[in-house]
């Protein structure tokens, strides 16, 4: 089999049996990979720090006739985020990031846009932009380039304009926003900024988020609306969002 190489971040890694990791990618190319990097537990190692996750790198790697696991020949480190994990607050809000990136992300598929958002929100948190902004703006992406972002602008049934201070809905099952009058629970109120917000994430780039136009009251309240949404998706809550919510001091979402 010819070797296949690939620009990636890591992700995260764990441990197979005594001296051999699994390392999971997410690449500019093929989406999320997973491969084996033999020996990778050893002592002075020829992965180095390139398995670190977070690390942006480039991934040499066998595939494996009936195999979703590649074999991962080498690895090399093109940029290191190692940093970013003295902050704990970054460090819990990028491990959620990986860990929705790993689930949303389609195995093997082309998937540049995910790369790229990953990559540059990690270069924005190593510039010292607010990672609870940067955590919004990934959210929304996220559900934007899974095409499961619901037009929260208008009522799904009356087709109403939303606005404030008429309060708004959110029913992440019947996917869309309804207005007081027509909706069928009151759980997650959608405020009329969330709209502006997600047109403004649309438009700028995570190092734009320096000079968010928003308050951090409305970022903070943006978080329970755009994770229901990620909740109903995933058919779980994330395992990292625990951590998540103690470092923002959120309040747990109410089911
Ligand atoms: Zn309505």
């Amino acid at each position: 089999m010819p070797r296949d190489q690939a620009e990636a971040i890591v992700l995260r890694t764990f441990p197979l049996a005594d001296q051999d990791k699994i390392a999971v990618f997410l690449t500019a190319e093929r989406g999320v990979l997973r491969g084996v990097a033999k020996g990778a537990r050893k002592f002075a190692n020829r992965f180095g720090s390139s398995l670190e996750p977070l690390s942006h790198v480039t991934v040499f790697f066998y595939e494996k006739e009936r195999s979703d696991l590649v074999t991962i020949s080498s690895c090399d480190l093109r940029e290191s985020f190692f940093d970013v994990f003295s902050d704990p607050a970054a460090g819990f809000a990028l491990s959620y990031m990986a860990e929705l990136s790993e689930e949303f992300v389609p195995v093997r598929a082309r998937e540049n846009l995910a790369f790229r958002l990953f990559l540059s929100i990690l270069r924005a948190v190593r510039d010292k932009v607010d990672v609870q902004i940067l955590t919004r703006y990934f959210e929304a992406w996220l559900l934007r380039l899974n095409g499961i972002l619901p037009d929260i602008r208008r009522c799904r049934l009356c087709r109403r304009a939303i606005e404030d201070p008429a309060p708004a809905w959110l029913s992440p099952r019947r996917d869309g926003v309804f207005c007081d009058a027509c909706a069928p629970s009151r759980k997650e109120e959608i405020r009329e900024n969330l709209g502006r917000f997600l047109s403004w994430v649309r438009d700028n780039p995570p190092s734009a988020c320096a000079s968010l136009p928003f308050s951090s009251e409305e970022i903070r309240s943006f978080a329970g609306a755009l994770q229901a949404m990620i909740i109903f998706h995933l058919e779980r809550e994330p395992k990292s969002r625990r951590w998540l919510q103690a470092e923002n001091g959120l309040s747990g979402r109410k089911e």
